[in-house]
């Protein structure tokens, strides 16, 4: 099988296991501990945390090892609604994964508003410093990079415009971990990732965060500065952080960036224009492990069960809204019908996917497209049939 779908979740880095498996047969023992070989899984832990400080440009006391994610961007919302004034609002883009939105919305109810967008799926920015002035949102939370159709947003310009306004930023840069260098994104109040996303093991992430904006969320042994208590999964973090260190010095080929063309012409060969790429239609930078495709016909689950069939694993919009079984909010944005968006597949790579499992990718479209053809002309004879008996 040739996997397709590291948006959802990456399978192992080998350099990861490997980290993985020493911490857990050499440092094993608890950090709290009072003995030699747990001062030294504390040292580890803090140089890990030194690490993605300075990889991220902010005081180490900043870092906050958590379970993931989900954990990290439920606290972040948590945590402001009992810091600031209770009468603040909160703005983010509508684009953002519902680990952000729906605690944004519990916590901040109708105190939570949407950011202004333009058609191509960016933050607004030359709406935005008047919008910013018009609602004075204590909090903006943007994502780096859309899981569903891999948009980039302008997270420095949209910084820069919050701080000069004293207005704290969130980022979820969980698909942009790993596929580009930390160092790359702007320094924001709080900042949120996922080791599994880019080849760690499952149940580790981080919070970067002021601890003015959160002073903590789980109450226990006080570890992690007391913001954070539990012990820490020490084994994990070395994990996630030998493959962010060994991301941090991969360099995309050019060749990588421009694999997804494989399949984009491949639509062209088989449709002329009768397509849609969201998010890179509009003409914005994209993830470039990312590609959405909106085929003229079929829903999306037959088409993911034809790859299945012929080797690919692929998804349809995000994973999570899969479960959800609703429309996504980001394909409604960019402009897609329901009809549409019901119909759209994603494909998202890894580091270790190659031009070859691409172009794979690009044949098997067609074949996929002339077997949903062949199925539904059946069944549309079939049905002609049973309408004939009746
Ligand atoms: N944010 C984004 C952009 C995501 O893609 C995901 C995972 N789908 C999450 C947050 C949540 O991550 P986790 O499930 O690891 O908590």
């Amino acid at each position: 099988m040739i996997y397709f779908d590291h948006n959802a979740t990456a399978p192992l880095d080998p350099v990861a296991k490997a980290a993985w498996i020493e911490a857990q047969e050499k440092s094993w023992f608890n950090p709290s501990s009072p003995y030699r070989s747990a001062a030294q899984v504390r040292n580890r832990l803090n140089a890990a945390r030194e690490q993605l400080a300075e990889w991220l440009n902010r005081p180490p006391e900043w870092v906050c090892f958590c379970s993931g994610a989900t954990e990290a961007n439920n606290t972040v919302f948590a945590s402001a609604a009992r810091v600031l004034d209770p009468s603040v609002k909160v703005a983010l883009s509508p684009l953002e994964h519902p680990s952000v939105s729906a605690p944004a919305r519990r916590a901040f109810a109708e105190r939570s508003l949407w950011l202004p967008m333009a058609a191509n799926g960016l933050v607004d920015l030359a709406a935005l410093p008047d919008w910013l002035d018009a609602h004075k949102p204590a909090l903006v939370s943007l994502q780096a990079a859309n899981n569903e159709v891999g948009l980039i947003q302008p997270l420095r310009e949209l910084t820069e415009l919050c701080r000069a306004r004293g207005i704290w930023v969130h980022s979820d840069a969980v698909q942009w971990a790993g596929r580009y260098p930390l160092e790359s994104l702007p320094a924001v109040h709080a900042l949120t990732l996922s080791g599994h996303k880019f080849g760690a093991p499952k149940g580790v992430g981080v919070l970067v965060i002021d601890p003015a904006l959160s002073p903590g969320l789980l109450w226990g042994g006080g570890q992690e500065e007391g913001r954070r208590s539990g012990t820490e999964n020490y084994p994990a973090i070395a994990a996630m952080l030998a493959v962010l260190e060994a991301r941090q010095g991969s360099r995309l080929s050019k060749l990588q960036s421009e694999a997804p063309q494989a399949v984009i012409e491949a639509a062209r060969r088989l449709w002329g224009e009768r397509f849609h790429c969201p998010g890179r239609d509009g003409g914005a930078a994209v993830l470039w492990n990312t590609l959405a495709l909106t085929p003229p016909r079929h829903a999306a689950h037959r088409w993911i069960h034809q790859f299945e069939r012929r080797g690919f694993l692929i998804a349809s919009g995000a994973a999570c809204s899969t479960a959800a079984q609703k429309a996504s909010s980001t394909l409604k944005l960019l402009g897609l019908s329901d009809a549409e968006a019901e119909r759209t597949i994603r494909m998202s790579a890894g580091w270790e996917t190659t031009l070859e499992d691409w172009q794979g990718l690009a044949e098997a479209l067609a074949d996929c497209w002339q077997a949903l053809e062949r199925d539904a002309q059946s069944d549309a004879n079939g049905l002609g049939t049973v309408i004939e008996i009746d």
